[in-house]
């Protein structure tokens, strides 16, 4: 049987943003040869068929008022959501496709079809608030399949890990005040969109289970990696979380354009072992990584083809030293978590 899934398709190439958009049809055509390429020379992958995520699953995670905003989207050729958030005729279909994509691998998964998956979609989701697109996010992807796996699947404690290098406002507001998902952000800070401080954790009963690493520009493998060591791993692991969804944007690459950061595909193996232990560990091996930014296209394609490696093997993750000049930000927000856990 096939150990993982993959999710990409050409309708992802519909949504066009704009000619000299960051966010360009591009990236997907980059993964798709990525992908046609992984799954024909590897028994362990599979690709999953789409189908388009219905209005009661987006109000999973959106009010009718937005939905039926972006659905009207589709009568106009160009439509500013904000600033730099452009659809096309073709973008909420598109987008439709990227929430059914994910869903349909979390019900693969559910089903024992795959131990995990790489859902390769776009637009991406992270940013997208309950009543508000932003920052290239229609629709919050993530935060739609975390509550459908709790409303369909039974679970009880969903760990999102967003390891984009923009904080996940959206996915974070999503599940403020609410313990049984664990939300958790590394990000460059103070950066786009200016939210994710360290002291932002969680309200009324959901607070503790917002966990904010905000990092100055410039870190790299060492930091991020000091940050999974002392911080994102002891919390999952403490957390026991019976799902692990990944927000795994690349733009903290050290050739993305869009940030300052210096990881590496190795940085980005590190971590993916890391989350696919604990996975193991805790959630039967249950973990479905998607995409959200990243755009340097050889960047990214490379740093996904180490995620997928990743994911066919069970190699523990090998821990570097360093990371002593965000010693102090980690002391910070190790603080912040003591009172917590
Ligand atoms: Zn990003």
């Amino acid at each position: 049987m096939p150990r993982s899934a993959i999710v990409a398709d050409p309708v992802f190439l519909k949504h066009q943003p704009g000619p000299y958009h960051p966010e360009s049809p591009q990236r997907l055509k980059t993964l798709l040869d990525l992908a046609g390429e992984v799954v024909g020379g590897s028994a362990g992958f599979e690709f999953l068929p789409l189908r388009a995520a219905v209005q009661e699953e987006l109000e999973l995670g959106h009010g009718a008022g937005y939905i039926d905003l972006v659905r009207s989207t589709s009568e106009h050729n160009r439509f500013a959501l904000d600033g730099d958030t452009i659809t096309c005729r073709d973008s909420f279909g598109v987008a439709l496709m990227a929430v059914g994509g994910f869903l349909q691998l979390l019900d693969a998964m559910a089903a024992s079809d795959y131990r995990n998956g790489f859902t390769m979609v776009r637009p991406p989701g992270h940013h997208a608030l309950r009543d508000r697109g932003m920052g290239f996010c229609l629709f919050n992807t993530v935060a739609i399949g975390a509550r459908y796996l709790q409303k369909t699947h039974g679970a009880r404690r969903v760990a999102i890990m967003d390891w984009d290098v923009h904080h996940g406002n959206g996915s974070q507001d999503a599940f403020y005040d609410d313990p049984s998902v664990l939300f958790l952000s590394t990000h460059q800070y103070p950066y786009y969109p200016g939210t994710g401080a360290a002291d932002e954790v969680g309200s009324g009963k959901g607070e503790g289970y917002t966990v904010n690493v905000p990092l100055p520009a410039g870190c790299g493998d060492a930091e991020y990696l000091a940050v999974f060591r002392e911080i994102i791993v002891p919390v999952i692991e403490r957390y026991e979380p019976d799902w692990l969804l990944v927000s795994a944007g690349f733009d903290s690459h050290r050739d993305d354009p869009l940030a300052a950061m210096n990881v590496t595909e190795r940085g980005f193996g590190v971590m993916a072992n890391a989350l696919l232990e604990l996975a193991r560990k805790h959630a039967g091996g249950k973990i479905a990584f998607l995409l959200e930014g990243g755009y340097d296209l050889s960047a990214l394609r490379n740093s996904v083809a180490t995620v997928l490696e990743c994911m066919q093997s069970e190699d523990a993750a090998q821990w570097d030293g360093g990371g002593e000049r965000i010693a102090a930000r980690i002391r910070d927000v190790l603080q912040i978590r003591e009172k917590y856990w």
